[in-house]
């Protein structure tokens, strides 16, 4: 029952945007926001947090005509990329100005500005990397979407007739926990993927396996695929942009000792009906910081060695996929890579060395004397071979094998047939 009456009395709550002085403002946002500090007569503080890579402090200052005047509000921050918060500095000051024209009080409107932009900006975990990979995409071909509040981008790639459509799901602690990537299919509009069946699966393994790659911290691909072209050339070293365990614990300090403050001074403050909401809220602001350090804890514990890489992701379905398969050619055959006729040994698989082939003919050269190609492609250096056809010693010999037996048989064959010619 208590409960059911608090949550009324919190949604009741409004906020109150004007004063008769800056005294009462400042007070009175003392009083409502936990995370705020007054230095003297013409300063504060306020922090505002909502996860580890969206968080802020606003440092405050007014002068003597304020609220006629716009108050001086500068933003210090770990977290966000300094650019997104000079874009967003810009819209501030600018309805600062407008609130100052009206002569109204401006901390809270403020305050609420920079609050709701984090919080309804779910792609700041990857602001930097989205403008990155921006510049990789051809305007005339490609296109972007972003959806802020979803904290998705959408991306569709095209060459020739070729189609890729990806929604990119950014978790709020990426890169500490991986990117969502699913490929959109076809639709009326003609805005999906239309890539065939066959081929799809192959680039949906090829883009899980790179987001799993970058999450697990490996610099190339897996062993098992020898030594990656593609993985070394799109690996590179990024920080992940984290807040350290201080700087947290400072945030977590504050609040200790506003805790403790707030329950000392609370007798003296004027508005009575604030007081235990205070409180509360300082020990849930409080609670919450707490549970949001274990849980970072945690996941970076856990995590270690996750890397961002939504910009190589956008790099190589470009590159290695996208572009590369409409003019691309089996360096066995040197036929078309992806052929318009429909036959099985003609669908393009990859070998272990990243290269393309049709899956018919890798099958046909491996299992071929010498039995353990090397790869056509110059340069390349490995030998040939897919998951059909390993390249270790017994499946080799395995190989081997089954050719002599099936030569033998031929010739039988050959024997019987001679035998009848005569
Ligand atoms: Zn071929
Ligand atoms: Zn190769």
């Amino acid at each position: 029952m208590e409960k059911i009456e608090e949550g009324k009395e919190e949604e009741n709550q409004e906020k109150i945007f004007d004063y008769d002085s800056l005294q009462e403002e400042i007070t009175y946002i003392l009083d409502t926001l936990p995370r705020s500090e007054a230095f003297d007569d013409n300063s504060m503080r306020i922090s505002i947090f909502h996860t580890m890579l969206k968080n802020c402090e606003l440092v405050i200052k007014f002068t003597k005509e304020y609220p006629n005047t716009p108050l001086s509000c500068q933003v210090k921050t770990r977290s966000l990329p300094l650019r997104l918060v000079e874009i967003i500095k810009k819209g501030a000051d600018k309805k600062l100005q407008e609130l100052a024209e009206e002569g109204k009080y401006q901390v809270l409107r403020i305050y609420d500005y920079y609050n709701e932009l984090l919080e309804h900006n779910n792609l700041i975990p990857a602001w930097k990397e989205v403008q990155k990979a921006k510049k990789l995409l051809d305007p005339e071909k490609d296109s972007m979407k972003l959806f802020q509040k979803a904290g998705k981008v959408k991306y569709i790639i095209q060459e020739e007739d070729l189609r890729l459509a990806l929604l990119v799901g950014i978790p709020p602690d990426y890169p500490l926990v991986p990117l969502e990537v699913t490929i959109l299919k076809n639709n009326k509009e003609g805005t999906g993927t239309n890539i065939n069946p066959r081929l799809l699966e192959i680039f949906s393994s090829h883009i899980q396996d790179l987001v799993r790659r970058y999450h697990l911290g490996y610099d190339g691909l897996e062993s098992d695929l020898n030594e990656g072209k593609i993985g070394a050339e799109a690996t590179k070293k990024v920080e992940a942009p984290l807040m350290t365990y201080e700087e947290m614990q400072y945030d977590i300090d504050f609040l200790r000792k506003q805790k403790d403050m707030k329950e000392e001074i609370g007798d003296y403050k004027k508005r009575k009906k604030y007081r235990r909401m205070i409180r509360k809220e300082a020990e849930k602001e409080l609670e919450k910081l707490e549970l949001e350090e274990k849980r970072i804890q945690e996941l970076q514990a856990n995590n270690k060695q996750a890397r961002p890489c939504l910009v190589e992701l956008v790099q190589f379905v470009i590159d290695k996929l996208v572009r590369y398969f409409p003019n691309a050619i089996c360096e066995i055959c040197g036929e078309e890579l992806l052929s318009k006729k429909k036959k099985k040994s003609l669908t393009p698989e990859i070998a272990y060395c990243l290269h393309w082939f049709h899956s018919g003919c890798i099958e046909e050269v491996c299992n071929n004397p010498p039995f353990d190609p090397d790869c056509p492609v110059e340069g390349c250096g490995n030998k040939l071979g897919n998951k059909d056809n390993k390249t270790d010693k017994a499946s080799v010999k395995t190989r081997e094998k089954i050719y002599s037996q099936s030569e033998a048989r031929k010739a039988d064959a050959d024997e019987i047939d001679n035998l009848f010619d005569f």
